[in-house]
């Protein structure tokens, strides 16, 4: 079937309605990229917690 591209609105002729080609190939990068993202957690160096508790218990 022919139809616009929902996402870049080129004239597309595709099997399926649905984002081009070239878009389903930047969607896909994008959603790559946010797993990317998620899949490292912030790092929270907790190396000052351990002075702070040896401080109070010399007090
Ligand atoms: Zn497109």
């Amino acid at each position: 079937m022919e139809f616009s591209c929902p996402r870049c609105t080129t004239a597309v002729d595709e099997e399926f309605y649905g984002p081009c080609g070239a878009c389903r190939d930047q969607l896909r990068a994008t959603y790559q990229a946010e797993r990317r993202l998620v899949a490292v957690p912030e790092y929270e160096p907790k190396m000052n917690v351990t002075p702070n508790a040896v401080a109070l218990k010399d007090d």
